[in-house]
């Protein structure tokens, strides 16, 4: 696991643990929508109960803009985590203060607490110091359960855990490390990657670090459309990014001088018009009318991108190949879901949209792993080392034992 402490192996026992978990959860009419995220965490949470850790939960709630909002309060969420584990888990009025280093200081073995919105306080964003220094001193050791934003350098992913003692993975965290570091090595070949999504600027790094470890990139979504551009291929009123159609010509040459296959759609599902309304039609090859825009791979192409896949013995999807929220648009990137689910590979899904997708067709538990981050998945498989990961103490540190 990238060579990290685990928390499996860090002593919590009577210990104060800061455990950075990610309940940024979708609250609607001030109700929690979706509690994954609350659940993705309960293994390493309760891991910590069992062993007679005093836990301090913190996490950050949408968008407060470094100010107090009551909208955004972890109070539903502590309410749903006493819930589920079926003891009281107090919600800290603050991540700091009096108040709050009072409730840390006496919080009993066993015990959970959960620090208020780390994001009401401009400091976390910034990794300022001070603050930093006041949540590290809630603690004696640390715990990072959130992959999703690793890729973040703030007061509660870095500041803390470089003041603490011992800084371990969650099982969550090492989880995602466990199976994504090795798609940054030599993963088993033959290796197949996926991608889509509506915006190729958002992969480029993606690619150029994958050209040397895979075989094939099969290239669907919007994205593909300036691919396609790149090779002159007409593409009508679909999206295209016109400042990147020379980087994506760059990486088809690159791609080209290795001898790793570029699959591009070789058909579309396209929509006459701008309504929803308007006509679908089935291209006969990969040029798109003037007046239609794609939002699908075509059948053919579904056809050979899933025999592309097959015989896979690693694969990587990054990306819905259509717009997969609006039927008749999701066949495409469905029939690929069901191939990858299929063939047998290690198949990593590197979250974002093509989480969502997965579980829409409810295919989740097919694939070897699907990822909870999509920024920090994204950047970590483009080679960059995450900031939350690098903070982490390393496995032979002795965890402070
Ligand atoms: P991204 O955030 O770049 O991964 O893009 C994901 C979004 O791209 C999803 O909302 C998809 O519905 C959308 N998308 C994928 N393919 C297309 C397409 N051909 N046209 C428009 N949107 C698309």
């Amino acid at each position: 696991m990238a060579g990290k402490l685990s928390v499996r192996k860090l002593n919590v026992g009577g210990r104060r643990v800061f455990c950075r978990v990610d309940f940024n959860v979708p609250i609607e009419d001030g109700a929690i929508a979706d509690d994954r995220r609350i659940q993705a965490s309960l293994p390493t949470i309760r891991l910590m109960m069992v062993k007679g850790a005093r836990t301090i939960l913190a996490s950050h709630l949408g968008r407060p803009k470094g100010k107090p909002s009551p909208a955004l309060s972890l109070r539903p969420v502590a309410e749903r985590v006493s819930e589920i584990l079926g003891v009281e888990v107090r919600l800290a009025p603050d991540c700091v203060g009096a108040e709050t280093e009072a409730l840390a200081h006496n919080l009993q073995p066993g015990r959970v607490l959960l620090l208020e919105n780390l994001r009401f306080h401009p400091e976390e964003e910034t990794n300022e110091p001070s603050f930093a220094g006041r949540l590290a001193s809630l603690a004696d050791v640390y715990v990072n359960d959130a992959f999703g934003t690793a890729h973040r350098a703030h007061a509660s992913t870095v500041g803390v855990p470089k003041r603490l003692p011992a800084a371990a993975a969650g099982l969550l965290m090492e989880a995602e490390l466990k199976h994504l570091s090795p798609l940054r090595g030599s993963p088993d070949k033959p290796y197949v990657a996926v991608l889509g999504g509506a915006k190729v600027s958002d992969k480029i790094d993606l690619i150029w670090n994958l050209l040397p470890r895979v075989d094939r990139i099969l290239v669907g979504g919007a994205m593909a459309y300036t691919f396609l551009q790149a090779r002159g291929v007409h593409v009508g009123d679909s999206l295209v990014q016109a400042d990147h159609v020379g980087s994506a010509g760059a990486l088809l040459n690159d791609a080209a001088s290795r001898g790793v296959a570029i699959l591009l759609p070789v058909d579309h599902r396209a929509r006459r018009g701008d309504a929803p309304g308007g006509e679908v039609i089935t291209t006969a090859g990969p040029e798109i009318p003037d007046g239609a825009r794609g939002l699908d791979i075509g059948p053919v192409t579904a056809e050979a991108f899933a025999a592309a896949v097959g015989g896979a013995r690693t694969v990587l999807w990054n990306g819905p190949l259509g717009l997969f929220e609006e039927p008749p648009f999701d066949e495409g990137t469905r029939a690929i879901a069901l191939a990858i689910a299929a063939c047998g590979a290690q198949s990593v899904v590197g979250g974002g949209d093509s989480a969502s997708a997965v579980r829409r067709f409810g295919l989740e538990a097919k694939f070897s792993h699907v990822s909870t981050g999509g920024g920090a998945t994204l950047e970590y498989l483009s080679g960059l080392s995450l900031p939350g990961v690098e903070a982490l103490s390393d496995e032979d540190a002795g965890g402070a034992a």
